[in-house]
């Protein structure tokens, strides 16, 4: 084991982590649990996808009721994986839910109820005919919608608090900016400022474009924001709504509830324009009081053809990007990373449709 430490001083560590958001934190936790040593560094000033996102997972892609890419891989991947971190860290981080999707036109659920028959997704969302009725507060009653089953949510922000003491007590961690202009690198290893390093993995989110070694990948990162508001009408308990948006319970009388998208203004800020669109579609089905206790923004780091970049430099093959895990990181996230170690392990190639080479 490492000793805990504040600073480089001259320190050799397997691999540093450049970042801390999802990718950064389940890529340096598969590391950790395959032997290597780590030195995070984060600057928590910086631009987080990953404070704002509402964890969720969901097997279904709504607009075309087919199953998300790889979510029979990806699924139970991320249960082991955050499973397994809830046993070192002793907390709970994940809570399995179902997804409440209402319909709006008959010609909808007559789709559902036959794509429920499908071998394909028989087993995850429900014919439709199963339910009665939901009511989602005293007002409004949802007569004809479904479940969707194998869904859930990371309590990510917890995740990250953890993740965060962990590499503290047991590895390295710096609360910096890194620096690209003091990395050195070589054919055998990278040095950092005064410490060295077999390899290097940047997990930057949509900063990436800051970073010289692979500010070529093309992205095309996606600003949301989410509202978390607090009712004693919304009878939610567990169950996570969605009508082109989603209510989701997280205790206490509160519901975060998202998500927009915006693909020209990219910062944290949150915007009256988007606060206003999750208003008007939150009053579209509660019509009972509510209170607006925060408003959040962040930019999500996702590639033009919608798939992670997880691997290599075409060149250097000791620098690593564990990036592009756009609208789905909690999903995407264990299963790339157990993919990348495992390549690193084992010299094995990284799948073509999410390596960096894909571009070149
Ligand atoms: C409104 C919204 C809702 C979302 N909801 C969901 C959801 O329900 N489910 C889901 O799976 N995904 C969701 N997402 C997407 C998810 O948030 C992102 O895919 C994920 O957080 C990306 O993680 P990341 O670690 O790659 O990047 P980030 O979370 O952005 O983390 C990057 C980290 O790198 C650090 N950093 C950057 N540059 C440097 C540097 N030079 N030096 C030091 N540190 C640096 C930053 O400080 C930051 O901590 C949502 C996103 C948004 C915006």
């Amino acid at each position: 084991m490492v000793a805990p430490q504040s600073k480089l001083n001259n320190s050799t560590t397997d691999f540093i982590i450049v970042g801390q958001g999802i990718a950064g934190s389940v890529i340096s936790l598969s590391l950790i649990k395959a032997g290597y040593s780590v030195c995070v560094i984060n600057q928590p000033n910086l631009s987080s996808s990953s404070k704002v996102a509402g964890g969720i997972w969901n097997p279904i892609v709504f607009k075309r009721l087919t199953k998300s890419w790889m979510a029979d891989e990806l699924v139970p991947e991320l249960i082991n994986f955050y499973e397994y971190w809830e046993k070192e860290f002793n907390t709970s981080l994940i809570r399995k839910r179902e997804i409440i999707k209402p319909f709006t036109e008959e010609q909808e659920k007559n789709l559902w109820i036959k794509k429920s028959n499908d071998n394909e997704s028989r087993n995850i969302f429900l014919d439709p005919n199963t339910y009665e009725n939901f009511q989602l507060d005293e007002h409004y009653q949802v007569k004809s919608f479904s479940k969707v089953l194998h869904a859930g949510n990371l309590d990510v922000a917890k995740f990250l608090d953890y993740t965060k003491e962990y590499v503290k007590k047991n590895q390295t961690y710096l609360e910096e900016e890194f620096d690209y202009n003091q990395l050195d690198v070589s054919s055998t290893n990278v040095k950092y400022k005064d410490a060295s390093a077999s390899k290097i993995v940047f997990c930057e989110g949509y900063l990436i474009s800051n970073n010289s070694y692979f500010n070529w990948i093309p992205m095309k990162p996606a600003k949301g924001e989410t509202l978390t508001i607090k009712s004693k009408y919304i009878q939610l308990e567990k169950d996570i709504f969605n009508k082109g948006f989603f209510i989701m319970p997280i205790g206490d009388d509160l519901f975060k509830v998202g998500a927009t998208y915006e693909w020209n203004e990219l910062n944290d800020l949150p915007t009256e324009k988007a606060k206003q669109e999750l208003i008007s579609k939150i009053n579209a089905v509660i019509t009972t009081p509510y209170e607006i206790i925060s408003h959040d923004a962040g930019v999500r780091p996702s590639v033009i053809d919608r798939r992670p970049v997880v691997g290599s430099h075409p060149v250097y093959k000791n620098i690593f990007t564990f990036n592009g895990l756009g609208t789905k990181a909690v999903m995407i996230a264990p299963y790339f990373a157990k993919k990348l170690v495992n390549s690193i392990q084992n010299n094995y190639k990284i799948d073509e449709e999410v390596s960096p080479n894909r571009f070149l």
